[in-house]
């Protein structure tokens, strides 16, 4: 089966996302992809992927890609979290990490993790 892999990036972040869905582009076309609002339209935009966009993080979006993870339609969380920056949707945001840890799927909450999980994914599918 393909690899289900869920993206966010917080808006500092989103950068850096670009960047490194850039990287594994090829790897990527090859996986079912879904993302909050805002991260997933420049997925689309700038990449060309194929992504199933949420609403936006701060109006429910981490919140339905944790019910597509409780669901067991996630295999992977990249989660580019932005911890200087105070987010109105905390909650949601640790709704979904804790539902990672319960579910035990993977959650990568940083570029450095990021690589190491995209790459370990890659391989698999090579
Ligand atoms: P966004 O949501 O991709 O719609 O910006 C991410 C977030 O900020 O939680």
């Amino acid at each position: 089966m393909k690899p289900r892999i869920a993206l966010i990036a917080h808006d500092k972040k989103k950068d850096d996302m670009i960047a490194l869905a850039a990287e594994y582009v090829d790897f990527l076309r090859g996986c079912t992809l879904s993302a909050t609002g805002t991260t997933g339209g420049r997925l689309i935009n700038e990449l060309g992927l194929t992504v199933t966009r949420m609403h936006s993080g701060p109006v429910g979006g981490d919140l339905q890609i944790g019910a597509q993870l409780v669901n067991g339609e996630v295999d992977c969380v990249i989660f580019l979290r932005d911890p200087m920056t105070p987010q109105p949707h905390e909650p949601d945001i640790n709704a979904l990490v804790r539902a990672c840890d319960v579910h035990n799927i993977p959650c990568a909450t940083n570029v450095a993790s990021a690589h190491l999980v995209l790459s370990q994914l890659q391989s698999k599918a090579d």
